[in-house]
């Protein structure tokens, strides 16, 4: 394979801020070695090298890449992480869900060592903070597939080009699109999803002595935490740290999140368990920018005015300017609105 980046000049001699961020993209990413030839496009001056090479395929924007294989056909990329991903990260494997297959444990971080890296992480972007958890955790990192953030998270894993570990809680209440979506991503990335069930045993008990729909009368803290809570603790239990796509606008409770903390909610693993958001300066709006430049795949019901998506009794579409949360428990009171999958001891 042989790649040729094409960088625009500007007339005032400058490269193009975008052609300048996407080389330090893969400087950051250590693939700039694979790039073989780099030819310049200059403004004012349709016989540069580049701008040929523009006129040629039909190219009006730089960076662009031009990848040519063994046998001589070319493949155009205008956008530089569809580049990385279809051509640069596509032979990494990812890694199987099984606790098994787990790498070595990283050394436990020092509360002041995580603070260092929060101050460090500050303005890196997702993708960045991405790397950096899954060059610690690497197969030992998982991501919790439930939203459409979530899914983000698995296209940067999935650019990042390391393993990476992929779970979802099957409550057993999800919306049958919501099945059908979990699949549509299991074959999109290639990437294996361990689906993870409640305990039978105080499943049946709570059905029994109080039917299927009790959440509407007594909240959602005792079914949630037989069918999401404990799963999850018992799914992270395989793991050194996971990844998820909390935002700080998402709700009252997520306003102070970080970039990377202790998961002091997982029983047994406290302390051990670490946490990265890289999503959490983001709001909504840069979540859906991002599905739609890079083709990420979502769940339908979003087309149907559904914005956080939970179990079916749980979620109704959101109206017309309520808050994106409001569709989620929408009979109690909005600060009671998480189901204890990110509620720490510290507040986070
Ligand atoms: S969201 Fe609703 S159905 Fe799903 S676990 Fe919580 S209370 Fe139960």
């Amino acid at each position: 394979m042989h790649v040729t980046m094409v960088k625009k000049r500007l007339e005032n001699g400058n490269a193009c801020e975008k052609c300048v961020q996407a080389e330090e993209l893969l400087k950051a990413r250590g693939l700039w070695e694979r790039i073989h030839e780099v030819l310049w496009a200059v403004e004012g001056e349709p016989n540069s090298p580049g701008m040929v090479l523009a006129e040629k395929n039909g190219v009006l924007t730089a960076p662009f890449f031009v990848v040519r294989d063994e046998l001589g056909t070319e493949r155009i990329y205008r956008s530089v992480l569809k580049f990385i991903r279809e051509c640069l990260t596509a032979a990494v494997e990812p890694a199987s869900v099984k606790a098994g297959s787990v790498a070595s444990v990283p050394e436990p971080l020092s509360v002041d060592e995580l603070a260092q890296i929060e101050r460090e992480l500050e303005d890196s972007s997702p993708q960045q903070v991405m790397d950096w958890a899954l060059q610690r955790l690497g197969a030992n990192g998982a991501i919790a597939f439930s939203g459409a953030e979530d899914v983000v998270l698995i296209d940067m894993a999935k650019q990042s080009g390391r393993p990476f570990s992929v779970f979802c809680l099957d409550t057993g209440r999800l919306h049958p699109e919501t099945y059908e979506f979990i699949d549509r991503v299991r074959s999109h990335y290639g990437t294996p999803i361990e689906l993870v069930s409640p305990d039978p045993v105080p499943l049946q008990a709570l059905v029994k002595a109080k039917g299927l729909f009790s959440f509407y009368e007594d909240g959602h803290e005792e079914c949630c935490s037989i069918r999401k809570v404990e799963p999850l603790r018992r799914a992270l239990g395989q793991f050194h740290g996971w990844i998820t796509g909390q935002r700080r606008d998402q709700s009252p409770t997520r306003r102070d999140v970080p970039r990377v903390q202790w998961d002091t909610n997982q029983g047994e693993k406290e302390g051990s368990l670490l946490k990265v958001n890289p999503l959490v300066h983001w709001s909504l709006s840069d979540v859906w920018a991002y599905i739609r430049e890079y083709g990420v795949p979502y769940n339908p019901l979003h087309d149907r005015g559904f914005v956080s998506i939970g179990c079916a009794p749980c979620t109704r579409a959101a109206r017309p300017g309520e808050h994106e949360r409001a569709g989620r428990w929408w009979w109690e009171d909005a600060t009671r609105r998480e189901c204890g999958l990110h509620l720490g001891r510290h507040g986070h």
